[in-house]
């Protein structure tokens, strides 16, 4: 597979999108390759369509969602037990990407959800783990302790252990999507943002700064930027604020994969914290669940203040308590795009049915971009999706705008 610098410019002979419709190989744009377009733009090129990546910034950025080492993927989704056959589904593509890729992305490390016992979280992801057969198994706080000597949650809080959940990579994971995206034919191009678009009889124009293009189909995946895009459709986003940052233990063996699960420890339904454990064999990187303040992707602050280290610390230190006083070695900020309901907002624009969106994904999307990236190549291709979309589906939230 070519490396990625050589593909960042590549395009099909000088069509690029300014040329005409094959009505046997649509022509496809996809605005933002972040996880979910460059997931896209994989899967509609794989699928023999022309695809032309527009991306404001460069590949694998950190301005957007999907940079910061890590990201959880597990399988009893405490939220809605419909995620779970998405979910699984998704374990299989990360694994052919991997193997395509020749890039490790997937680790399993098991995962941990601690709470109250009466909580939501705990139950939630107890009832998915019983409908879909999933190993998982109740542990009390002194188990934990005994098991993971990282960890010491507080007495009565519960945990459920959840060993075929891990911790996916998410550059590698964009980049890869992006190579193996370019490998089937797609042209990527970065530093090229969509500025407008405008449906035509058949097809749907898109202006960039570098000219018009027109594409046969149009794929919105735009991340905190997606509201900009709609052209005048009312989807009740919010971006929020997220701050990760990564602390050095003073003994980090404690932390490693193969002895620590990644964890999400609830204290009540409004201040979740979550950790990681250690990939460089030094830093843990740790965070707050939401709570963040609203911005948009041009007014965010980028600096990691004090006063949130300060506080990420305390609440993880509830259950590992040797982060309470390690170091913070470095943090970054990113972003995240909520729907009022806390899921995904998929399908077509509703004044342009050859427009697509896939958006919201409210803090847990990145685990799905590979089965993301499959869904919306089926709804270009096929008109409708292999899987069941009804709850995820974009038009539930909204009413168009006058
Ligand atoms: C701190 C944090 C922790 C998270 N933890 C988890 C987790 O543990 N597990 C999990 O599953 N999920 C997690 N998530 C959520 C997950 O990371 C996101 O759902 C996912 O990354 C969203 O991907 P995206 O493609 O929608 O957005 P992005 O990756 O931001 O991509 C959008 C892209 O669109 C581009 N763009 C915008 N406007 C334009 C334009 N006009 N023209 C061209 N390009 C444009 C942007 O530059 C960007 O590259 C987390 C998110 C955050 C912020």
């Amino acid at each position: 597979m070519k490396g990625l610098d050589s593909l960042v410019s590549s395009c099909w002979g000088d069509d690029g999108g300014r040329g005409g419709m094959t009505a046997a190989r649509p022509l496809v744009g996809v605005v933002g390759l972040g996880a979910m377009g460059a997931a896209t733009a994989y899967h509609l090129a794989r699928r023999g369509a022309r695809v032309v990546g527009l991306e404001a910034f460069g590949p694998g950025h950190d301005r957007g969602s999907s940079h910061g080492e890590s990201r959880v993927i597990h399988q009893a989704y405490y939220s809605d037990p419909a995620y779970v056959p998405l979910v699984l589904r998704a374990y299989e593509l990360w694994r052919e990407l991997e193997a395509e890729c020749r890039e490790p992305i997937l680790r399993i490390t098991g995962g941990l959800i601690l709470g109250a016992p009466d909580s939501g979280l705990v139950r939630g992801a107890l009832a998915s783990s019983r409908k879909y057969g999933l190993e998982a198994r109740l542990l009390t706080a002194s188990e934990v302790r005994r098991e993971f000597p990282a960890l010491d949650p507080p007495r009565g809080v519960t945990a459920l252990l959840e060993p075929g959940a891990g911790v996916l990579r998410p550059e590698a994971g964009v980049l890869c999507h992006l190579r193996a995206a370019a490998e089937a034919g797609a042209s990527l191009r970065f530093g090229e943002p969509a500025l407008a678009w405008a449906p035509t009889a058949d097809a749907v124009m898109v202006e960039t700064p570098s000219g018009q293009l027109r594409f046969d189909h149009l794929v919105l995946t735009a991340g905190a930027w997606t509201s900009k895009l709609l052209r005048g459709w009312q989807l009740p986003l919010t971006v929020e604020r997220q701050v990760m940052i990564w602390l050095r233990p003073a003994v980090a063996e404690p932390f490693a994969p193969d002895l620590l699960p990644a964890f999400y420890y609830q204290h009540d339904p409004g201040h979740s914290w979550y950790g990681f454990p250690t990939l460089d064999g030094v830093t843990v990187k740790v965070a707050r669940h939401h709570g963040g303040e609203v911005t948009t992707p041009e007014s965010v602050d980028r600096e990691c203040h004090q006063e949130e280290l300060a506080a990420i610390r305390e609440g993880i230190g509830d259950v590992a308590p040797s982060l309470r006083a390690a170091p913070v070695v470095h943090a970054r900020v990113g972003l995240m795009t909520n729907t009022p309901d806390g899921d995904f907002a998929l399908g077509p624009h509703p004044e342009c049915s050859r427009v697509q969106v896939a958006c919201g994904f409210s803090g847990h999307g990145y685990k799905f971009s590979p089965v993301i990236g499959e869904l919306m190549a089926d709804l270009v291709l096929e008109g409708r999706s292999r899987r069941p979309i009804g709850p995820l589906e974009a038009s539930r939230l909204v009413e168009v705008s006058g």
